[in-house]
Parts: C-alpha cells; sequence; structure tokens
C-alpha cells in the first residue's frame, strides 16, 4: 500500500501559517503606532536643529531596527503558542517565557528543548512514531514494500536498500 507519513520537517511556509491571523493584525498596529506615534515622538526630543541631522538620522536608524525587533517578538510569540500546542507543550508557559525572557533567550530554550509534531496514522487517526512499520491501533501499514523483496521500503528510494530493485 502506498502510505506516505507526513514529514516532521515542514518549510517555513508551513510554518508560518500556523501563526494566529490576529498575530498580523496585532503586528500591523504594533508597526504603526511604532513609526506613526512613537518614534516621531522620540526624534521629536531632540533640539529643533538635530531633527534633520547627524542624531535625527541616527534615532531614525535605531527605530528602524526596533521595529523589526518588535515584528520578530511578536511573531515569535504567536508561533511558539501555536506550535507548542501541536507537540503536546504547555502553550501558556512557553508563550510566557518568549514574552518575558530577553533577548530571544526564552525563544531559543523552546527551540532546544521542543518536542517533535507526533504524527498520526492516515487511517484511524491514532499517534504513530517515525519508525512505526504498521499502525498499532488500526494494522493500517504505513510504509511501501519492495515488489522484489517484499521488505519495508523508505519514502523518497530511487533503489531498494536490500535487494537493489530499481523502485522509482
Ligand atoms: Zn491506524
Ligand atoms: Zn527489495
Amino acid at each position: 500500500m502506498n502510505t506516505t507519513i507526513n514529514n516532521t520537517h515542514t518549510s517555513l511556509k508551513a510554518e508560518l501559517r500556523i501563526i494566529n491571523k490576529a498575530a498580523w493584525v496585532i503586528l500591523a498596529v504594533a508597526l504603526l503606532l511604532w513609526f506613526g506615534l512613537g518614534l516621531p515622538a522620540m526624534i521629536h526630543t531632540l533640539p529643533p536643529h538635530e531633527q534633520a541631522g547627524t542624531e535625527g538620522v541616527l534615532l531614525s536608524v535605531i527605530g528602524v531596527f526596533m521595529g523589526i525587533i518588535i515584528s520578530v517578538w511578536i511573531l515569535l510569540t504567536f508561533y511558539v503558542n501555536a506550535d507548542a500546542g501541536r507537540r503536546h507543550m504547555s502553550r501558556l508557559m512557553w508563550t510566557l517565557l518568549v514574552i518575558f525572557v530577553p533577548y530571544a533567550i526564552g525563544f531559543i530554550v523552546y527551540y532546544v528543548v521542543r518536542r517533535p509534531i507526533p504524527q498520526l496514522c492516515p487511517n484511524c487517526g491514532g499517534v504513530i512514531q517515525a519508525d512505526f512499520l504498521f499502525c498499532p491501533a488500526c494494522r493500517h501499514e504505513l510504509k511501501t514494500r519492495c515488489p522484489e523483496c517484499q521488505r519495508h521500503v523508505e519514502t523518497g528510494w530511487v533503489n531498494c536498500a536490500f535487494c537493489g530493485r530499481k523502485l522509482a
């Protein structure tokens, strides 16, 4: 039977899709407030002759940099909130860690210790592991067999690793 198991390694595009839609709204509002009010107000505290001078330019550059940090911080927070859920980890604890532990250390710790995404049987939806050949719940065959030697082969193999038969 030809059954492909969803890979644990997903693309960046697929990863971004798990981020809650609300995150993009909050991000837009935060950037609007920062570039529309916060940063202009900071530049306004400079003496008038400096606002268009070196200090004004420097403050603008720092402002753009801050905007990038704010964006990444908001998106990482929402990403961890969603990602922890599908890995059966505490969403609340990891979200708070990413928000409050500075210099992205919370996120780095999360990234290192996060559990693999559990894979599901395409037949019954039961939890399976990557090296399972059959679903322990419904006995569904999870891997393809070589037509020559009948041993289980991995998806993506061009030739059978056991008897050398061409598979693709
Ligand atoms: Zn099953
Ligand atoms: Zn074979």
